[in-house]
């Protein structure tokens, strides 16, 4: 014992210091620096697997200030530790990107210091995945000289990335926005990707320039969503999103492509809107529904010829019709933009949509719906445009009666049968009756006269005088016309 204590001494060393110097210098050897480092692994399915490089801070076991998960750390540290490490990697040449996956932001105050790189300018590529911001995100005015990543990022506050620049590409692939994103006159100079992104609150994309490919594919917009004087320069897609709110697309610029295939939009009863309103298209057939329920969706002012237009659902209206029976009722596929005249709650949401507008859009969708033979769509719109003319009082009185006229006896052409009805069930029984009543002749030649008047030039018997005469060639032309305007009806409805 003397002999070992008398070693320990000449050391000048506790022995039990001895013992814990030497766990301290075993820890040492597994790692490269003198304090313990952040355990924080980062495997994402896109990257290759990240380990921090920074050590663990005082208010945490084993994880660095930046990936504590602590939303009540410290701001300040937590502040100078990113720039740091930021400023760090831009100066070394041999890293390429900055990663900061699964690095989680402070809840700090959003009036006073929220997590901000407002204005900053990130020269190299620059990984968000995962990275959780638990406060205000403010990325206005920033750069991102490179691709910018923010896959399975989570905003749990606003975030905002007005007048941004994405100079590479930018991925917000299932990005999660738990409330308002401002993304007002952002710019993605190459392609955009929001594949599966979740927006909870407000999203808004006013006056974005999207350069490249955009794809908005799945996403969920829970709340409206704004893409008024957006750009779309390249082809855009927001297949399979869901809008649960209201949606405007005003203004925008279609470059290429901007499709909506199987894309969810409010039903017909719901309280909301998705406005296309007028649009600019740069290609032919540049905006693409295909199986999408445009129940809810208003285009005034958008060239409908220029749309592609495959398998949509439109809502129908039911009219009362006075002929042939009371009570009467008819349906027909109508736009969304003509049953907003009729809403006045909606329609003093939208001044823009007048009767001449609407009466537009019918017949840009019924030369559209022809050259697709999409047959019966394109009559009903046909008999929309006409409607819209019966009601518009800027149009001569006599030619509106006539359109009337023309309605009930023949839906505006469309209808083969009712003229033929009109000729058969009632002109004929009652010009019979005409004749009979008047001791012209017997009622069942009568009834031969009356039905005959129109295939026959009937010679008008003999005797009679001059108004029965006039009642011979009144038949006669009432019974052409109606003729005509069947054979006309047939021709139109074979012809396509
Ligand atoms: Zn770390």
């Amino acid at each position: 014992m003397e002999g070992w204590e008398a070693f320990a001494n000449s050391l000048a060393v506790n022995p039990a210091v001895l013992t814990q110097q030497n766990r301290g210098r075993r820890s040492l050897t597994r790692g490269s620096t003198v304090a313990p480092h952040c355990t924080y692994f980062f495997d994402d399915v896109y990257y290759h697997p990240l380990d921090c490089g920074l050590q663990i801070w005082e208010g945490s076991n084993s994880l660095c200030i930046l990936h504590d998960p602590d939303p009540n750390k410290d701001v300040d540290l937590f502040n100078e530790t990113l720039e740091k490490k930021i400023q760090q990697i831009e100066k070394n040449p041999s890293i390429e990107e900055i990663i900061l996956a699964g690095v989680v932001f402070p809840a700090t105050n959003p009036l006073k210091d929220e997590a901000s790189l407002r204005g900053m300018s990130f020269r190299k590529a620059v990984d968000f995945s995962s990275v959780k911001f638990r406060g205000f995100a403010n990325f206005e005015g920033t750069q991102f000289g490179d691709r910018a990543v923010f896959s399975f990022t989570k905003f749990d506050r606003g975030v905002a990335f007005d007048k941004a620049e994405f100079v590479g590409r930018a991925v917000f692939d299932h990005t999660e926005f738990s409330s308002q994103a401002y993304f007002r006159g952002v710019r993605f100079a190459r392609e955009a990707h929001f594949e599966s992104v979740k927006f909870r609150g407000f999203a808004a994309f006013p006056s974005a320039e999207f350069e490249g490919n955009t794809d908005f594919s799945n996403a969920d917009f829970g709340e409206d969503a704004q893409f008024v004087r957006s750009k779309f320069q390249s082809g855009g897609t927001f297949s399979g999103a869901q809008f649960r709110a209201g949606a405007n697309f005003s203004y925008a610029v279609v470059g290429k492509t901007l499709e909506y295939r199987g894309t969810s939009f409010p039903p017909l009863h719901s309280d909301t809107e998705i406005e296309f309103h007028f649009l600019t298209f740069q290609a032919p057939q540049a905006l693409r529904f295909e199986d999408v329920d445009l129940s809810r969706v208003s285009f005034i002012g958008t060239d409908l010829t220029q749309v592609h237009l495959v398998g949509c659902r439109w809502p129908s209206k039911t009219e009362r019709r006075f002929w042939p029976v009371p009570l009467w009722s008819q349906q027909r596929l109508v736009v969304y933009d003509e049953l907003i005249l009729e809403e006045r709650d909606v329609k003093g949401k939208m001044p823009k949509v007048t009767l001449p507008l609407v009466a537009d859009l019918y017949r840009q969708l019924r030369i559209n719906l022809e050259a697709s033979r999409q047959e019966i769509e394109a009559g009903d719109f046909y008999i929309g445009q006409m409607e819209m003319r019966r009601r518009d009082t800027s149009y001569p009185l006599i030619y509106r009666l006539l359109l009337a006229c023309y309605r009930a006896v023949a839906d505006y052409g469309e209808s083969y049968w009712k003229p033929f009805a009109w000729y058969a069930l009632i002109l004929t029984p009652l010009f019979a009756l005409a004749y009979w009543a008047l001791g012209t002749v017997a009622y069942a030649n009568g009834f031969f006269s009356a039905l005959t008047a129109g295939v026959l030039f009937r010679e008008v018997p003999e005797g009679v005088v001059a108004w029965e005469k006039m009642l011979v060639y009144f038949n006669m032309i009432a019974d052409i016309f109606l003729l005509g305007l069947t054979l006309v009806a047939l021709r139109r409805r074979f012809r396509r």
